[in-house]
């Protein structure tokens, strides 16, 4: 019986790279050993340039080749997600459209689900096309999120990684947040797993979607959503603060019986600058928090679908599944 892969390939203003992503992806899909058959399922991400048409080119020429067709941008998060929705895979890859991640390592996924392997982490040996402050910043996110949360991050994994049905089942289902994090997910959902190392290709055209910035903004997020021990900073800060207020007054009772009232302006103005710094943070951090929850709350779709190319199931058009 044939089995099917699943191709997933988000995709953001990439019409530089796409005709070569295709070419060489679609040699190494039509060498599949069987009996592997696949799905080449492109998910636009609200492009404004010509990739959409470029797509719809494949489409029309390969009936293997499905576009989910976002109504704008919704980021790389919402359209992997959203490639695994409306992927019909009895294995699904997600991957680039700028070629970062080799197409070849796909035979080397295959044997992995051959051997009976159901989630697959590929992991970056170099990265010799981020700068030495996007390497610096990512290391010391994961040091930082692997101290605060239970879920142990593999430093070096990717938005490149492999699920058989039954894991991308659990994601379809129970992993609907909005402030989300894909790759965490994976690493945490169990099943039988393992690891494949690759090298990261330079991008083949265009430019990083992610700055700095948006990079920063993600890792906050991420943080929070795995890990609650900021919120708990208040507790252990305001502890600590009490004791040192306890230490301050025994210690200005001494100096006022033995010299009188002591005179302190410097002193005042230093503590109440550092207090209220320390308590702006900590009501800062609980706003974050707040955010994230008012996110979840309004339970707007992660994802909106304005049309789809080749998928017989165009019943799903948001991400309320
Ligand atoms: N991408 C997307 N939506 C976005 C930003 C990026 O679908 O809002 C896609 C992009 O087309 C690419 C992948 O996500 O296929 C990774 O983006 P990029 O290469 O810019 O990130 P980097 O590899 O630099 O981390
Ligand atoms: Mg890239």
């Amino acid at each position: 019986m044939d089995k099917l892969l699943s191709v997933v390939v988000s995709v953001y203003n990439e019409e530089l790279a796409l005709r070569e992503f295709y070419l060489e992806t679609g040699r190494i899909l039509n060498a599949l050993p069987a009996p592997w058959t696949y799905e080449l399922l492109f998910v636009n991400d609200g492009s404004a340039d010509g990739s959409l048409k470029i797509l719809r080119e494949f489409a029309k020429e390969n009936p293997r080749v499905k576009i989910v067709n976002f109504s704008r941008n919704f980021g790389h998060e919402a359209a992997m997600i959203a490639g695994i929705d409306h992927a019909r895979g009895d294995g699904i890859i997600c991957m680039d459209a700028d070629l970062q991640h080799p197409p070849e390592c796909i035979f080397k996924i295959l044997e992995k689900f051959d051997a009976g392997y159901e989630v697959i982490s590929m992991v970056r040996t170099r990265n010799k096309t981020a700068g030495a402050i996007k390497n610096f910043t990512s290391a010391a996110f994961y040091r930082l999120i692997n101290r605060l949360s239970d879920v142990k991050f593999e430093a070096n994994a990717s938005d490149f990684f492999a699920m058989n049905r039954a894991a991308a089942d659990v994601l379809r289902n129970n992993y609907r947040e909005k402030v989300r994090f894909l790759r965490g997910y994976v690493q945490s959902v169990g099943f039988e797993k393992t690891i494949l190392e690759y090298e990261a290709r330079p991008r083949f055209a265009g430019e990083s979607k992610y700055s700095l910035k948006s990079l920063f903004r993600f890792s906050i997020n991420t943080i929070l959503c795995f890990s609650d021990l900021p919120l708990k900073l208040g507790i252990y800060s305001g502890c600590a603060v009490a004791l040192f207020g306890l230490l301050v007054m025994v210690y200005t009772i001494y100096t006022w019986a033995k010299f009188g009232a002591p005179s302190g302006y410097a002193t005042i103005v230093v503590l109440i600058s550092f207090m209220f710094a320390m308590l702006f943070v900590i009501v800062g951090i609980i706003g974050e928090y707040i955010a994230i929850l008012f996110a979840e709350l309004k339970d707007r779709p992660i994802y909106i679908v304005k049309d789809t190319e080749n998928l017989e199931n165009t019943s799903i058009s948001t991400s309320k599944l």
